[in-house]
């Protein structure tokens, strides 16, 4: 029967996948059972045996216009049958790259000036991280290399950007990354503590540690994603900014989760009211359709680094098919509404989630727009998160385990009816963890 068929595929399918490949974030020779993912549409995927699945996190926080857009398979078909690729090292150039930087322009923060065009999110740190550094060098400064980062940040799993994540078990094993990275305090204020004056402090004294003249960049995300869906007090960004200019201190603002709605704005920049100098984005920029970033670069970065040689820059930088598809997905964004659409939404989810908070095994639940989390507490709350995970997969909702707190951050299209499904059966696992 057809049944048998997909039953058969599925496990020819689960068994190959088992023998052949290595996937992110596994452990090498165990292989795990796989859910190999067939189809999707909207919020919701199916896998091959036919079995749908709400989809709670976005796959990983990267498709804000959920799955199975025709609209942006054409703009990628379009641009494959004239011109698939062709280099932009040097001066060569495409229209689809020259039309999406433009764009991006448009949108971002007044003082962002050129785009430097990436494949994805770790990329983009490293080209953030080089920039500043070479800003400095170029400018007389070659000394001034150090980069500020913060525990529980999550900024890739390159080089520079692995240096630069807060997160210990992401970084064991590796021998010694990057040099010239110091970490701040993670930026965490548990239901509403004010946290900002410690947190400033802090900075205030470790860049006197330093020594200004050392440090060339802070770079944080504007609400730690990987590191447990932490938003920030209001006013931390701000006094943040205000301590790096004071230095001479650029600020990098790893956006790769935040831009493109996910809190309500193009920009989580603009959500917290700062300029930053350098803006790091990815995943949202094509919904994921085709692995893309970009990296925003403002004017303070450009006037220090001004005639500098940048011998920087990936076969793929300024893919004309990524940049197809990430103007197709920034009007569709916009033509839908989906920036309103993820505070309105988002706040209906943390509301539904916030009764939790009554239960001795839930430290907080917290969220800005559609980036929530369930943080869990007591000696296993980490295995009750992959529990919780685990459970709410038997019963067709995709959420994540992040370490102790259960992150969410679903497509900014999900339906009302589906978002109070993924409420319910998250609760019902929570409670039970
Ligand atoms: N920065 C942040 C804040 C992220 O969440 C991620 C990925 O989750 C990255 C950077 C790395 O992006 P990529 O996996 O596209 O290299």
């Amino acid at each position: 029967t057809q049944e048998h068929v997909g039953t058969e595929r599925a496990e020819l399918l689960a068994d190959a996948d088992k023998r052949t490949l290595i996937h992110p974030h596994s452990v090498i020779g165990a292989p795990a059972e796989p859910l190999v993912l067939d189809r999707g549409e909207g919020a919701v995927v199916w896998d091959v045996n036919g079995r749908s699945y709400i989809d709670g996190t976005c796959g990983l926080w990267q498709c804000p216009v959920g799955h199975g857009r025709d609209e942006l398979a054409a703009a990628a078909a379009e641009q494959m049958g004239r011109l698939e690729f062709y280099s932009s090292f040097g001066d060569y150039s495409n229209e689809p790259s020259i039309r999406l930087a433009e764009r991006l322009l448009e949108l971002a923060p007044p003082n962002m000036r050129r785009v430097f065009l990436t494949n994805g999110g770790s990329e983009g740190n490293e080209t953030a991280i080089k920039l500043a550094r070479l800003a400095h060098h170029h400018a007389g400064n070659p000394e001034r290399f150090v980069i500020l980062a913060r525990e529980g940040g999550y900024h890739g799993m390159g080089g520079g950007s692995l240096a630069a994540t807060g997160i210990d078990r992401l970084r064991a094993g590796f021998g010694p990354l990057m040099p010239g990275i110091e970490f701040l305090a993670k930026p965490h204020s548990v239901r509403g503590a004010d946290v900002t004056d410690r947190l400033v402090g802090e900075l205030e004294e470790r860049i006197a540690e330093i020594g200004p003249e050392r440090i060339a960049a802070f770079i944080g995300e504007p609400v730690l994603g990987v590191g447990g869906m932490v938003p920030p007090p209001e006013d931390y960004w701000p006094r943040v900014q205000d301590v790096l200019r004071r230095h001479g201190i650029l600020l990098i603002l790893d956006e790769v989760v935040t831009a493109f709605g996910r809190i309500g704005h193009w920009f989580g920049s603009a959500r917290y009211g700062i300029e930053p100098d350098l803006i790091v984005t990815a995943k949202g920029l094509t919904s994921g359709y085709i692995p893309m970033g970009a990296v925003l670069a403002g004017e303070r970065v450009l006037d220090l680094a001004d005639g500098a040689a940048f011998l920087h820059g990936f076969t793929y930088n300024g893919h004309p098919v990524g940049s197809a598809v990430a103007l197709a997905n920034i009007g569709i964004l916009e033509r839908e509404g989906l920036l309103e659409r993820a505070e309105t939404l988002g706040a209906q989810l943390l509301a539904a989630l916030k009764p939790l908070e009554r239960l001795d095994h839930v430290l907080e639940v917290r969220g800005v727009g559609m980036m929530l989390g369930v943080e869990l507490t007591g000696p296993d709350a980490a295995t009750a998160a992959a529990g919780v995970q685990a459970g709410a997969r038997a019963d067709g909702v995709i959420v994540r385990a992040s370490g102790t707190t259960i992150v969410l951050s679903p497509p900014l299209v999900i339906d009302e009816g589906r978002l109070d499904t993924l409420a319910r059966v998250l609760t019902e696992h929570v409670t039970a963890a």
